[in-house]
């Protein structure tokens, strides 16, 4: 169910598109109000955690609580995507049956199939229902030495597979701290999207994440969250120009992102989401980041917090 605008909402240029919150729209815009938005993405990596399926199966069975009550409530919600580790993703998918929540993996071989012991295929993640894949993530490329090429070869895979990627980006403290992030960023967008297809566009989202905001409780100030994305959708015009690509792109905010900082990050008008590490972990705070407050919309607030956590994970130990 569609509420109503505020009046306050930016017209519709390539930097400045705005985000509405929408229901079940499978689709990366949704029709508003005469226009057409990009439509918001909550995510959560969920990386290796928790540590027994048991553990996992509670917090499901709380998230899965927490969206029904959402999705009923007639209120607008982004579009939301958890990546659990590979051996709870079928429980991931029974327990999220009838929520709109889909599943994805938070990475992938780089083959199909063979003598590579311990890998897990694309083909093998949509078998088990996943809808999207998750690429470059910053642990990926620092401790498993990851590389762009393979990043690239990856988004290749899973979109090859009929899975949506989101791809991470990011620089590091050092990085950031001699003006480099939008170098560091343009040069791992390019190369990460190296011959994708304007068409294939449909199928990526960006997720931004400062290396040193991941797990650190530092988050990326609002304004400068935002410097980046407007950076990064100049890369996708200039990647893709007069394709609407850089306006139509979601791109996302992650590194540390509580329900204390959700509602200012996204009241940015080129963060169209974010991915969560450490609190994606606790249903409560998961949902309450879903149901983030957007200045865009006459909508009511937050509710209160149904669930009752069964286990805390710590938000400092690299999560
Ligand atoms: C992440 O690892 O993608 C992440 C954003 O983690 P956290 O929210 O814990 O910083």
């Amino acid at each position: 169910m569609n509420v109503p605008l505020s009046t306050d909402v930016r017209p519709t240029s390539m930097h400045s598109q705005p985000r509405v919150p929408s229901s079940r729209t499978p689709t990366t815009m949704v029709c508003y109000g005469g226009g057409e938005y990009r439509r918001p993405v909550v995510s959560g990596n969920w990386k290796l955690n928790p540590m027994t399926s048991g553990e996992a199966k509670e917090t499901l069975k709380l998230l899965a609580a927490n969206q029904r009550a959402l999705e009923e409530s007639g209120k607008d919600i982004p579009e939301v995507i958890l990546f659990p580790p590979y051996p709870f993703i079928p429980l991931a998918s029974e327990l999220l049956e009838g929520t709109t929540v889909a599943i994805g993996g938070q990475d992938c071989s780089l083959h199909d199939k063979g003598a590579f012991t311990g890998e897990v295929s694309v083909s093998q993640l949509a078998s088990l229902g996943c809808n999207h894949l998750l690429v470059g993530h910053s642990e990926r490329r620092t401790l498993f030495d990851e590389t762009d090429v393979e990043v690239n070869k990856k988004v290749h895979l899973g979109l090859n597979a009929g899975l949506r990627v989101m791809i991470c980006i990011g620089e590091t403290e050092d990085e950031f701290n001699v003006n480099l992030a939008d170098a560091v960023n343009e040069i791992q967008v390019k190369k990460a999207l190296a011959g994708v297809t304007a068409a294939q566009m449909e199928d990526i989202t960006i997720a931004y994440e400062p290396v040193w905001a991941i797990g650190t409780g530092k988050v990326c100030d609002a304004p400068t969250a935002q410097e980046v994305h407007s950076a990064v959708r100049r890369v996708l015009d200039e990647l893709y120009p007069n394709t609407g690509v850089a306006g139509r792109t979601r791109i996302l905010y992650g590194g540390s992102v509580t329900p204390e900082s959700i509602d200012v990050i996204m009241r940015e008008p080129d963060v169209d989401g974010v991915l969560v590490g450490g609190a994606s972990l606790m249903a409560d705070k998961f949902s309450r980041i879903i149901d983030f407050s957007s200045p865009l919309l006459v909508r009511s607030p937050p509710r209160v917090l149904v669930a009752k956590e069964v286990f805390k994970v710590g938000h400092t130990d690299g999560l």
